[in-house]
């Protein structure tokens, strides 16, 4: 079999990729992504689980997907079930026996011309020993279209070899019915609905609410229950549709978990009655399998003519209202405004910019100082990451470490922010000044996490008593076996763990007795109106003398103020932290503290 030499394909998340975190050498996984993505045709690697870890630009073009949306999927997530199924198979069948294979498949293009895709498949397997699947889908030489399905040029077929004019003739029966309908929900799928759409709208009425309805969490659904049930879901959720809109109302299916409605000779407040009804109706138990099932959806909506004259544009905005409702609110209703789309178009920028800043370095660190409640002497520094873009300006983590969360690259960031971190702890002269880093609850769910940490250490020939890791207060408590397993772990070199944003979840204090902790931040929102609210005042009290009595070092932070400072210094907290000592800055900043 022959082997690839890969460092890294492309952003895929860690632990799809390369979970021990070690890569290979070989040609520079820049050069390689360059490389790919100037072929002009669509290609694509895929790992054992048939999750896409590398695509290039004409494949992301001929999905109609961006590549952050595509890595770390399957073609389950985005084609109909049969066809995600055949292709399922195929790949299945290169996997086990190791033989290349061409499939050919019919498409039909935007003006409706059938024409013939060959996917090449070819196992290849990477330095670490993996078996990977590489797809390349080219135009078959002849012919390049068949003309319009339905009269196919006779002449034409007759060029090409009969075996092959079987297989196209079964596949063309079978890609035709995916054309225009939805094999699961027998619904219009995406193109029949905006041609219908395109051809009755304008001519026929003067106003007209395009509703996108998501369902929130179908992944969810999909992973625990199994494929069965997020299909019954599916299926459940388009006879509610049909049920909740009017006979005259069209619908149809966008993709997975989309559906989309088109009322016609409707109002903006007509068109929120219909989103209601929809939500009522859909937040009712489903029976499927004698098991009862609740579901709820989100949904945009766009009126037709003020937020669009055509289905690209109305299905669009819809689409964004709807992005921008699931990240506000899950379970609601939003019409599309030019506010929304501002948002929403930078948080899809975000998203597109985000691998790449990544890949480049532009993530850089912050240090604040942590210092002593005794004598105000810095006892560490927190590392707070930064990123400055030059369309984007400033952006503050609160705006990316979400959606790095939601993308799989957390751990990749997590990974970078841990290692200049502590190379910069290694420039600090005084052995007892440490580090403190923000980790991420999907870090620590990563049971390799401990021996990046412990790599990293050597790497930097540091002794785990200099970095602090702070987790946040729910995502301990969300803890499970194995999570505390790598609290274990990391306790086991040396690093000490710190309850961040102390106060703002419910901890168990029983459990809270068991973890390792070393420290709890109080959170700010505690400290802000110290000493003038009564209610704060007795938090806080109450939280220090919690964390006394289970033997945890205090940490006050955001002291921006001297009454705050007294109010903590007189509860004898151990440390403090705020723009009353130093705001977050860059590390040379921080010149006394360098080793000379
Ligand atoms: P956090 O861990 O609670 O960090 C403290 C935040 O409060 C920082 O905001 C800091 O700049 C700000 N702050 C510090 N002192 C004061 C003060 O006196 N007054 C006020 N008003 N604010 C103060 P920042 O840098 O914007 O970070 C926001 C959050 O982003 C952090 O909250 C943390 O949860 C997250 N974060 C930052 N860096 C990382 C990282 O490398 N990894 C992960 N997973 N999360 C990070
Ligand atoms: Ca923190
Ligand atoms: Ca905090």
């Amino acid at each position: 079999m022959p082997k690839l030499a890969i460092d890294r394909l492309d952003h895929a998340p860690k632990t799809v990729l390369e979970k021990s975190g070690r890569s290979a050498r070989g040609l520079s996984a820049r050069g390689l992504c360059a490389l790919i993505d100037a072929l002009p045709e669509p290609m694509w690697a895929k790992d054992r689980s048939h999750r896409w870890v590398m695509v290039n630009d004409a494949f992301c073009n001929y999905m109609g997907r961006t590549r952050v949306e595509l890595l770390g999927k399957t073609e389950r997530d985005f084609s109909p079930d049969r066809e995600a199924s055949i292709i399922w198979e195929n790949d299945e069948t290169v996997f086990a026996t190791g033989q290349a294979r061409i499939d050919e498949v019919v498409a039909i293009n935007q003006d409706e011309l059938p024409r013939v895709l060959r996917t090449h498949l070819s196992l290849l397997r990477d330095t670490a020993e993996r078996d990977l699947l590489i797809g390349v889908i080219r135009e078959a030489d002849l012919p390049t279209t068949l003309g319009p399905y339905v009269d196919r040029d006779e002449d034409n077929d007759s060029q090409r070899a009969p075996q092959e004019r079987r297989k196209l003739d079964r596949l063309t029966s079978q890609q035709v019915r995916y054309a225009f309908s939805d094999p699961l929900t027998q619904l219009l799928n995406r193109r029949s609905f905006m041609n219908l759409f395109d051809t009755t709208k304008t001519n026929r009425c003067e106003s007209a609410a395009i509703f996108v309805v998501g369902i929130d969490h179908i992944k969810l659904v999909n992973d625990r229950f199994g494929h069965c049930v997020g299909d019954g879901v599916i299926i459940e959720v388009a006879d509610r549709l049909r049920a909740s809109i009017r006979n005259i109302d069209i619908l149809g299916r966008l993709d997975g978990d989309e559906f989309i409605v088109l009322a016609e000779d409707i109002d903006s407040m007509q068109a929120e009655r219909i989103a209601d009804k929809i939500l009522l109706e859909i937040a009712r138990p489903m029976k499927l399998s004698q098991q009862d099932y609740r579901v709820s959806v989100s949904i945009g909506v766009a009126m037709f003519p003020s937020h669009g004259s055509d289905a690209q544009d109305l299905v669009r905005n819809a689409g964004m209202a709807l992005r921008w409702c699931k990240r506000r609110r899950r379970g609601g209703i939003e019409f599309y405004s030019d506010g929304a789309s501002v948002a929403a178009e930078r948080i899809s920028a975000i998203e597109m910019k985000l691998p790449l800043a990544l890949d480049h370095s532009s993530l850089t660190l912050h240090y604040q100082p942590i210092v002593s409640c005794n004598d105000r002497s810095v006892q560490g520094f927190e590392a707070l990451v930064r990123w400055q873009d030059d369309q984007l300006g400033e952006l503050t983590p609160s705006e990316f470490i979400p959606l790095a969360e939601r993308m799989g690259l957390i751990y990749e960031l997590g990974q970078t922010v841990l290692d200049q971190a502590c190379a910069y702890i290694t420039t600090v002269a005084d052995p007892k000044i440490s580090v403190w880093v923000n980790v991420s609850g999907l870090q620590l769910m990563d049971e390799t996490f401990p021996i990046f940490v412990a790599e990293t250490l050597q790497k930097h020939e540091i002794s785990g008593e200099r970095l602090l890791l702070e987790i946040t207060e729910s995502a301990a408590m969300d803890a499970d076996a194995a999570v505390w397993q790598v609290f274990d772990e990391l306790a086991s070199i040396g690093v000490r763990l710190v309850i961040d944003d102390f106060g703002t979840g419910f901890s168990n204090l029983s459990r809270l007795k068991e973890l390792p902790f070393a420290a709890i931040k109080i959170d700010q929102e505690f400290i802000h109106d110290l000493p003038n609210s009564p209610q704060d005042c007795a938090i806080f009290r109450a939280t220090v003398a919690i964390a006394k009595e289970l033997n945890l070092k205090i940490v006050a932070e955001g002291i921006e103020n001297a009454g705050q400072e007294d109010f903590v210094r007189r509860l004898s907290v151990d440390y403090l932290q705020g723009y009353r000592y130093g705001r977050p800055m860059s590390d040379v900043k921080f010149k006394k503290y360098r080793k000379a």
